[in-house]
């Protein structure tokens, strides 16, 4: 059977790392994507349409609004932004885990419409340091940068909303804790059930799913997925 991935959303505020930090993870996980969101925001150089993200029109993006097309979508630093549903469900069937890299806003929408994705808030180590990280990236004019440190501030009072916390101090660290978030979402036994009563179309092989959990915690392995 093909498990049904789990979907995270990774937050952090614009500078915070978490796209470096998502990076390392889809190299090092074979069975992780990234979705690719849609925006209006023209590309910065080097980004790639299709990669980075789909670079598309306003009216481009308003249609697929129109037609409920998004998970999610947002205005954020007035461009709009939205993560397309056909990805996610296609690759979460396969048995992929998709990372969204979204802003908080966006992040509260999937709260609502995804009951059981998992929200992973990246703080950076401190304002200062963020500041120096969006100065270094030196793609955003001053003006840019200050606003985005405004909306920084006001997204990390939200950090406690999130299910986890990563501090992106140390990049090899955080991959580390990010990749142990992962593991850990796919091995608890609350997802294993629900992804195997999907599968089945409801209760009836929960019986025979408990016993074969029942064994491998006997063995000392982990539940089955
Ligand atoms: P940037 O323009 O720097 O690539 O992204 C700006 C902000 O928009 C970042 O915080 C990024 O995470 C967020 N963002 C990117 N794609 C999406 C999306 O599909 N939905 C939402 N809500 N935010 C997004």
């Amino acid at each position: 059977m093909t498990r049904l991935g789990n979907v995270f959303v990774i937050s952090a505020p614009s500078g915070g790392g978490k796209t470096t930090l998502a990076g390392q993870i889809l190299n090092a996980m074979p069975d992780v994507e990234r979705s690719v969101s849609m925006t209006t925001r023209p590309p910065r150089e080097g980004e790639r349409d299709g990669r980075d993200y789909f670079f598309v029109s306003e009216k481009a993006f308003e249609a697929v609004r129109k037609k409920k097309g998004f998970l999610e979508h947002a205005r954020v630093f007035g461009q709009s932004y939205g993560t397309p549903n056909a990805f996610v469900d296609t690759q979460r069937r396969r048995g992929k885990d998709i990372l969204l890299l979204i802003d908080v806003q966006g992040a509260r929408q999937v709260q609502k419409n995804l009951k059981d994705a998992i929200r992973v808030f990246v703080m950076p180590p401190s304002m200062e340091e963020l500041r120096r990280r969006l100065e270094n990236r030196s793609t955003d004019a001053p003006e840019e940068i200050q606003r985005r440190l405004k909306i920084a501030k006001r997204e990390m009072r939200e950090a406690g909303q999130f299910d986890y916390v990563v501090v992106n101090l140390d990049l090899a660290k955080a991959v580390d804790e990010l990749r142990a978030i992962i593991i850990a979402e796919r091995l608890k036994v609350t997802t294993s059930r629900r992804h195997r009563e999907a599968a089945a179309g409801g209760r009836g092989d929960l019986q025979e799913y408990r016993s074969s959990v029942r064994l491998l915690r006997r063995r000392g392995g982990a539940s089955p997925q």
